[in-house]
């Protein structure tokens, strides 16, 4: 069993807000299990959750929202607030007392609609085509805080100047509050449907000889990566960003889903990966899916990655906060979890499971002695029943009415933006592709 040097966890802070007293807890109970790095989604559609003062917008605008729907997760619950530049400060010293890095993620291009509800400039300018294929300037995006989960179009522009200086505007404040060497700047679930439609997008395209907005994508991502590595830094991505070609190896990529071929070459080209396997690491998933036994289970080392062992710094279990509103919550999702995969990173994954259990038992024990409580043991290692049942009350916890209906219209978007790729794939020309998705757009 290797010991990696990277023992992760995430918390969102964007999709609900987690207080300082809460965060503080957090991070004291995820030392004990052996973590040395706190990753910190700190932006996203539902909230900007950081003081930036050179855009005092960011969070005047994107750190509120009204009643939300996250299924049946409270309408109102921690839905707003933000982190002074004096909070994220004592975090940071809070967390580096507990021998913790904090890692900060400020994610584009997609994921953003916070950030453009503050700064609609900085998104793209739509373009539709009229019914004779002439290109119209279409109406500026209405750009808004989401109050639903879910992917949405909204993407940082990538062919205008200004959007970029944002974005490093951004991270100058962002580098000047964290001392981590690592900066997330996420680029997970980007839906392209703006990008195609914008006269900016496309024009960087043109001058640039990219074939796909992926390319546009990836280009964007190695501007800012260039800007962080001028500062000294490193810049992290998920996986979804090698469909744009493989990155060099001075980028540090996270793989949370598929795209493991692209992963296994990034490697091969000498790159770092983060191991965050939805599988077994996403502990917003109820113990139904993932319970400690199946942790326990699971190969230290991911079949992509063999050979490159070197190269994966380590694991790291996000916790996303769509249905997650309370410290109650956090705490019943990461713990014990937490500890298993603490346990498995220091190399001691080849304990008998009775062994492993009770060395999980004590963890748990001492994070009951700081006031938090996981998950109880029948939880650890579920029959097949309960984990059935585990699995059904989550289903009905994300499906309540009122999300089918946000669903319903996120479906349409991934369709359409599946059949625009489908269409410039087999050479339909372009303008007549736009026009079958303005239609489709439609209502
Ligand atoms: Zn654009």
């Amino acid at each position: 069993m290797k010991e990696f040097s990277y023992r992760g966890f995430m918390l969102d802070s964007a999709r609900h807000f987690i207080p300082m007293e809460d965060l503080r807890k957090l991070i004291a109970a995820a030392r004990i299990c052996g973590m040395n790095r706190m990753h910190w989604h700190l932006t996203d559609d539902q909230g900007w959750r950081i003081e930036i003062r050179k855009y005092p917008q960011l969070t005047a605008v994107g750190a509120f929202r009204g009643r939300s729907v996250f299924g049946e997760a409270s309408r109102t619950e921690n839905n707003s607030g933000f982190y002074t530049q004096e909070d994220i400060r004592e975090i940071v010293r809070f967390a580096g007392e507990n021998g913790m890095e904090v890692i900060p993620e400020i994610e584009i291009p997609g994921h953003a609609s916070a950030m453009l509800a503050a700064c609609p400039e900085a998104g793209c300018r739509r373009t539709a085509y009229g019914p004779e294929g002439e290109e119209k300037a279409g109406e500026p995006w209405q750009y808004a805080v989401k109050t639903s989960g879910g992917i949405f179009p909204n993407l940082l522009c990538a062919g205008k100047p200004e959007a970029v200086r944002l974005m490093e505007d951004i991270l100058d404040e962002v580098m000047e509050l964290f001392p981590s060497k690592m900066i997330h700047i996420g680029g997970d679930e980007a839906m392209k449907i703006h990008w195609r439609r914008c006269p900016d997008c496309r024009a960087r395209m043109r001058r640039e000889g990219l074939q796909s907005e992926d390319e546009l994508q990836r280009s964007l991502v190695l501007e800012i990566g260039a800007y962080l590595a001028e500062k000294g830094r490193e810049t992290i991505v998920w996986n979804d960003v090698l469909s744009g070609g493989t990155l060099p190896p001075h980028f540090i990529v996270q793989q949370w889903a598929q795209g493991e071929e692209a992963t296994r070459v990034f490697l091969a080209g000498g790159g770092r990966v983060i191991h965050s396997d939805t599988r077994v690491m996403y502990f917003d998933y109820p113990y139904g899916r993932i319970d400690v036994k199946k942790i326990w289970q699971s190969p230290q080392i991911p079949d992509w990655a063999k050979g490159y062992e070197d190269q994966l710094l380590g694991t790291e279990c996000p916790l996303w906060t769509e249905r997650v509103t309370n410290l109650e919550r956090a705490s019943f999702l990461l713990f014990p979890r937490l500890a298993a995969v603490g346990l498995k990173a220091s190399g001691a994954g080849n304990l008998p499971w009775e062994e492993f259990r009770s060395a999980v038992r004590n963890i748990e024990n001492l994070i009951e002695e700081t006031g938090l409580k996981g998950a109880p043991e029948s939880y650890w290692e579920m029959t097949e029943e309960a984990a059935k049942a585990d699995v059904q009350a989550e289903h009905d916890r994300i499906y309540s009415a009122e999300a089918l209906v946000f669903e319903k219209k996120e479906i349409k978007l991934i369709k359409l933006e599946k059949t625009e790729r489908l269409m410039e794939e087999i050479g339909i020309p372009e303008p007549l592709a736009r026009q079958v998705g303005d239609y489709a757009l439609r209502e």
